[in-house]
């Protein structure tokens, strides 16, 4: 397929920024080619072409090429399929939105994706766009993320025994093994460990595996969405070696 080429993409907008007098760089992540960062030219003046639509977490249909070699793609068109208004409206959805585009952008290269993170992204802002409970769908996306992206936490069994979630009420997640303690091993180690319950480990485990359209019936106690929520953050940071910026306003909104 020759570059200039152009394909129709359905894409969520992650980053968008001035290119000069009149071009804006927009940043998307797509199905088929993960994440593209393209150039749409005059689309500061054009005003009928890319009005409104060039917006982050905006849904779109883009007409697009593919670049070779890490160049910019062309935006030669672009249609909006959601502009995700309710989400803008609500701080925390926002806020949560803003988080989860962080991460993308963090873990994610141009032209590579996995087909499974562009649905779960839109199951993401679409339920956040309906009045879905913010934190609840942060944490069912981050848990299937760090899955998709090959960094899933080992939460099934101790890492020290091997002894599966059963016996004990509560285990210890070690950030720094990526994985769970039970309380006869976390007494042996002096590390800093974030407690996590039973009861939230079950709902994790569920969350990972039921397929997306069935996870809105998961219901999360608060105390479970704040242990969930305490861990994912912590996982993330040692993950990315590096602080999450927008989680800082989550814990403001
Ligand atoms: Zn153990």
């Amino acid at each position: 397929m020759s570059s200039k080429q152009q394909v129709e993409s359905a894409a969520i907008v992650l980053d968008c920024r001035d290119h000069g007098e009149s071009d804006l760089i927009v940043t998307f992540f797509c199905q088929n080619h993960g994440r593209l960062t393209g150039i749409a030219k005059g689309a500061k003046r054009s005003k009928k072409r890319f009005v409104n639509k060039l917006e982050i977490f905006s849904s779109l249909r883009i007409l697009h090429t593919i670049p070779p070699n890490n160049r910019l793609a062309f935006i030669a068109e672009a249609d909006l399929l959601d502009g995700y208004l309710a989400l803008r409206k609500n701080i925390v959805c926002y806020t949560t939105a803003s988080v989860i585009r962080e991460l993308i952008l963090l873990a994610t290269k141009e032209v590579e994706g996995d087909e499974e993170l562009y649905p779960l992204l839109v199951y993401a802002y679409d339920s956040l766009n309906t009045n879905h409970p913010p934190l609840q769908i942060l944490i069912l996306f981050l848990i299937r993320f760090y899955a998709i992206i090959g960094y899933s936490p080992q939460l099934e069994s101790c890492l020290q025994c091997g002894q599966e979630i059963q016996t004990h009420k509560s285990y210890h997640f070690q950030t720094g093994s990526g994985g769970i303690h039970c309380s006869n091993c976390a007494t042996k180690g002096t590390t800093p460990s974030i407690a996590l319950s039973r009861g939230t480990l079950k709902s994790l485990a569920v969350a990972l595996n039921q397929p997306l359209e069935r996870l809105h019936r998961l219901q999360l106690s608060t105390a479970s969405q704040q242990e969930a929520l305490s861990f994912l953050h912590s996982y993330g940071r040692q993950l990315f070696q590096r602080e999450i910026v927008s989680w800082a306003f989550l814990e403001k909104a």
